[in-house]
């Protein structure tokens, strides 16, 4: 078994995480090939690492006197050294990079802070250390040249046998460091799993996995332990985020599944992410609720609308004019609605009502604020007839108007539109309903109807 464990900035962000990961590394001697972030929060209001060094970035810009972030930053990596014993000459390395920091690129200045932790972490475990400049390769175009990285990935894992490899950059194949997006390091484990063939990519974090709800309007949500990466792909674009979403789809092509686990409780069981869940086990009906609110809608009726060839995409061609991206577009025989991100048309929505008069003369425009969407996402409800039905009956009982439904075609998830004012309310009335307690048998597949 090849496994790829992936930690994040709280995994390493002081001495006794640092004693964690060893613990979990030598527990099991598949993880050979580990990936940390950059020193992260130590407790709420501390800062991350990365973003200290922005601010050096933002000091050098501004031509302001950074010395003193730069020996705070200095001060957490040697004292993370010194309770470790470990030997790497952190404050002469240090130096020598305060010293020539006017010189460096900003995505050099900020790869660093993933570049010290990874140095202490590869001596702690006694892994050699990778960096990432030299196997993780960009195009210019700032993608990943995933040939070249998987050929250097290879060569230096049969050479060392394990490695402790910085996450979140990489270098063009001139040398020049180039980041990820924030929360990067995902990506690079991700890349690392599918280039190494791994069994798993173990990505460990401080949560104990995905939750089946918000913690924040549900209280004590269950931990969903299994999940289909189409499930979480819908989860995540509604705001249930543990991962960074970049960091599914270099495993998810080539079949690898993500366990998500957490350093603080490695014995928790955590979320597995893979493909497709197994059949004729007893599974959760709904495998998960997610929101966000401040939507808006825009609902447009006209009599024998559809006759009229074109008529959508008009309407929707003038939302594209103004640069707005529609979230969805439910429709119905002589009217439809349009779904938008509330901050994306503060501005534009009167021009844009206005020309969609004029572009198609409804007979009924009408806008819709202050519009909440929740999705609740479950495989399983493809199989079991009358989930939706139960769900709205649910919520008519408490009495939540719904303003808008719409499924997604591969009958994985509802997305429901509610009031704002009722969003909490309709989410603890789902979970509470089904998913807290419901737990059905499930046919296999060639049994579902
Ligand atoms: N250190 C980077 C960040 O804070 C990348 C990561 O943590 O994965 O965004």
């Amino acid at each position: 078994m090849i496994k790829v464990a992936k930690f994040g900035g709280s995994s390493v962000a002081d001495a006794g995480q640092f004693r964690k990961v060893r613990d979990i590394v030598r527990a099991d001697p598949d993880r050979s090939y580990v990936v940390v972030s950059a020193a992260g929060k130590r407790f709420a209001d501390d800062n991350k690492i990365t973003d200290l060094l922005l601010l050096v970035n933002a000091h050098i810009a501004y031509h302001v006197d950074g010395t003193p972030l730069l020996k705070d930053i200095e001060e957490r990596f040697s004292e993370i050294a010194r309770e470790l014993g470990v030997t790497y000459p952190i404050e002469e390395k240090f130096e020598e990079f305060s010293s020539v920091i006017r010189s460096l690129s900003p995505e050099y200045i900020v790869s660093r802070g993933e570049w010290f932790t990874a140095r202490i972490l590869a001596e702690y475990l006694g892994f050699p250390f990778l960096d990432a400049a030299d196997v993780i390769v960009f195009h210019h175009d700032g993608t990943i040249d995933m040939e070249r990285t998987k050929t250097r990935l290879k060569d230096a894992a049969a050479r060392m046998g394990r490695f402790v490899l910085p996450g979140f950059y990489g270098a063009t194949v001139d040398g020049t460091i180039k980041l990820f997006k924030r929360g990067g390091g995902d990506i690079t484990g991700a890349i690392v799993a599918r280039c190494l063939d791994a069994t798993v990519y173990e990505n460990w974090t401080d949560v104990s996995g995905f939750l089946s709800a918000d913690p924040r309007v549900v209280d004590s949500p269950r931990t969903i332990h299994r999940i289909t990466f189409d499930e979480m792909r819908e989860l995540s674009y509604m705001g249930a985020s543990v991962l960074q979403e970049e960091a599914i789809f270099p495993v998810r092509e080539v079949g690898i599944p993500i366990q998500i686990k957490n350093t603080n409780l490695p014995e928790k069981r955590g979320t597995i992410i893979r493909e497709t869940a197994e059949d004729n086990v007893r599974e959760h009906l709904i495998t998960g609720i997610a929101g966000r609110k401040n939507f808006m809608a825009v609902h447009i009726q006209k009599a024998h609308m559809s006759d009229k060839v074109g008529f959508l995409r008009r309407a929707l061609s003038v939302f594209e004019r103004y640069g707005v991206s529609i979230e969805h577009a439910p429709t119905g025989v002589d009217s439809f609605g349009v779904v938008v991100n509330g901050v994306d048309v503060r501005e534009t929505i009167y021009a844009i009502v206005n020309e969609l008069q004029q572009e198609l003369k409804p007979d009924v425009i009408n806008v819709v604020d202050q519009l909440a969407l929740i999705s609740v996402v479950g495989r399983n409800m493809n199989r079991r007839a009358g989930t939706s039905g139960r769900i709205f009956g649910a919520l008519g009982e408490a009495g939540i108007n719904i303003r808008m439904i719409t499924q997604s075609s591969q009958e994985i998830s509802i997305i429901m539109g509610v009031n704002n004012a009722d969003f909490d309310r309709a989410i603890n009335v789902i979970y509470h309903n089904f998913v807290e307690s419901e737990m059905v048998e499930m046919p296999s597949r060639g049994d579902a109807q």
